[in-house]
């Protein structure tokens, strides 16, 4: 579906009435094509004093060839020089007009609330330098998982990136990613997703990673060469762009779909050399049907995807009960059902990623919605339940919680909701299926064991349940 008053401001009339007239602009975000590198601009490092994470940071910076400067903390650059890099140094005032297209600060040293000013010092000099379609990175530690006045002031750095995603328009997105103890190397998937424009419509989200003892082959450019991928509801939409992403990162995709869609599910499973199964996920035996399937046809499965949903909207007072069923089976019965089933027989490789979909009227609630926030938040549960059972098997549980998704299932809404949907965000726009595609791809590659029991919105920063 085309964002006509997107295309508009950015045409060259458009660019020209709307900041006159003080109208909006949402950019046109910076997406991945194959090929491109994972960041294209000069990244700005800086550390707080007592940080465990910048030979972590360094190391990738230099895996990806990044153009890598730092602010003059002594050590950080002999962490840089260390792995590999040969870090510029930026001094405020010193380095003219430069520009950066990621700032990224490991705050893990900051222990207590005057450390916080770490922030401020790092980010304010260089607020007004980050590129168009830049990116803000802070690293911290689990709050969780300290005491204190280190724990106070380490959930306090959720506040900055919040609000820095708000405050600095242009397509600029700014997370926060908390790196448990003795995780510092498990990273660099999450750092290299974060910095790319695979991450063109995540933003102020709150990333948890925690140790992991798998060490997997890395191939970042096919990193899901010789998995198996399920995809539900594969036959358009949101379904569609994560089947082609998953297939497009090396993974023989095996798409699923209803009966009546067939025909589409397999042009689309053909286009990517994949396979097709049709099923209704609400019938009583998909679970042992599929883990019969998969184990015969490929041996098991590595990545499932529970993307298949559905919408019944009604306000509660006139909702029939078999409305609310049918939405509470497709989007939250038949993914713990399917994901016991896979569990309980094995199926479900080592190694293996369990990614459900939630949405944003999961975690806000949305009028009319009763049934579907329900059932949204039930698949936020879904994961909270089992992360760490999954865990002890080496296999990992996320979520993602789209916000408004360009898609047919958006078509449908009425103008005015629609273009609330997509203006009321920090980027002021619809994000398109394929962004919640690369964020699943994220959580299926192997270099994301660390990556367990987290929910991502891809959102835009929608105000809703912001
Ligand atoms: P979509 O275009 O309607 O695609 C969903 C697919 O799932 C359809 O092919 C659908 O077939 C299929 N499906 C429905 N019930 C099924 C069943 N019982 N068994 C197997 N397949 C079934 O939706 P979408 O916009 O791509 O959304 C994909 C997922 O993202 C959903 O879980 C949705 O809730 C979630 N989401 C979307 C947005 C958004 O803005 N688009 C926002 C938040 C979350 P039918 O023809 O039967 O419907």
């Amino acid at each position: 579906m085309t964002d006509r008053y997107r295309s508009f401001v950015n045409s060259a009339i458009g660019r020209q009435i709307a900041p006159r007239l003080g109208l909006p602009q949402p950019p046109v975000l910076q997406r991945h094509r194959v090929g491109d590198p994972v960041v294209d601009g000069p990244v700005l490092v800086g550390a707080a004093p007592g940080g465990r994470l910048a030979g972590a940071i360094a190391r990738t910076l230099a895996a990806v060839g990044a153009e890598t400067w730092t602010t003059e903390a002594g050590d950080l650059r002999q962490t840089a020089a260390d792995a590999g890099l040969a870090p510029k140094i930026y001094a405020d005032g010193a380095a003219g007009d430069q520009r950066f297209k990621a700032l990224v600060l490991d705050a893990t040293g900051i222990a207590d609330v005057d450390a916080l000013g770490e922030l401020h010092a790092f980010f304010h000099p260089v607020a007004r330098r980050l590129q168009g379609c830049g990116r803000i990175i802070v690293l911290g530690t689990t709050p969780e998982l300290l005491d204190g006045s280190a724990r106070i002031a380490q959930r306090a750095l959720e506040g900055f990136t919040r609000s820095t995603g708000k405050e600095i328009k242009r397509g600029v997105t700014s997370q926060l990613v908390y790196v448990a103890p003795d995780a510092e190397d498990r990273i660099a998937s999450t750092l290299r997703f974060l910095l790319s424009p695979r991450s063109a419509f995540v933003s102020g989200q709150v990333v948890r990673i925690m140790p992991s003892d798998r060490d997997p082959e890395l191939n970042w450019s096919e990193p899901l060469k010789g998995k198996v991928a399920l995809v539900t509801g594969a036959s358009r939409g949101i379904g569609e762009a994560i089947a082609q992403t998953l297939a497009r990162d090396g993974a023989h995709v095996v798409g699923l779909d209803i009966a009546p869609l067939a025909d589409e599910l397999a042009a689309v499973t053909g286009r990517i050399g994949g396979s097709a199964i049709t099923l209704d996920v609400t019938d009583d035996d998909a679970g042992a049907v599929l883990a019969e399937r998969l184990k015969a046809d490929h041996g098991g499965v590595d990545v499932v995807v529970h993307n298949a949903g559905i919408t019944r909207d009604k306000t509660l007072g006139n909702m029939k009960r078999e409305v609310w069923d049918q939405v509470l089976a497709v989007n939250l019965r038949a993914p713990e059902a399917i994901t016991r089933a896979l569990l309980d027989a094995g199926t479900i490789n080592r190694d293996g990623r369990i990614v459900g979909v939630a949405s944003i009227a999961g975690i806000a609630g949305n009028f009319g919605q009763t049934n579907y926030a329900t059932s949204k938040a039930g698949v936020i549960g879904l994961v909270d339940a089992l992360a760490a059972d999954v865990a002890a098997r080496d296999i990992t549980i996320n979520a993602v919680a789209p916000g408004f998704i360009e898609t047919q299932m958006t078509a449908k809404v009425p103008l005015g909701i629609r273009e609330a949907g997509r203006r009321l965000s920090s980027l002021g726009q619809g994000g398109l299926p394929v962004d919640v595609a690369e964020t699943i791809a994220w959580y299926a590659s192997p270099a994301s064991a660390g990556v367990n029991g987290n929910v991502v919105r891809v959102c835009g920063q929608s105000l809703l349940g912001a």
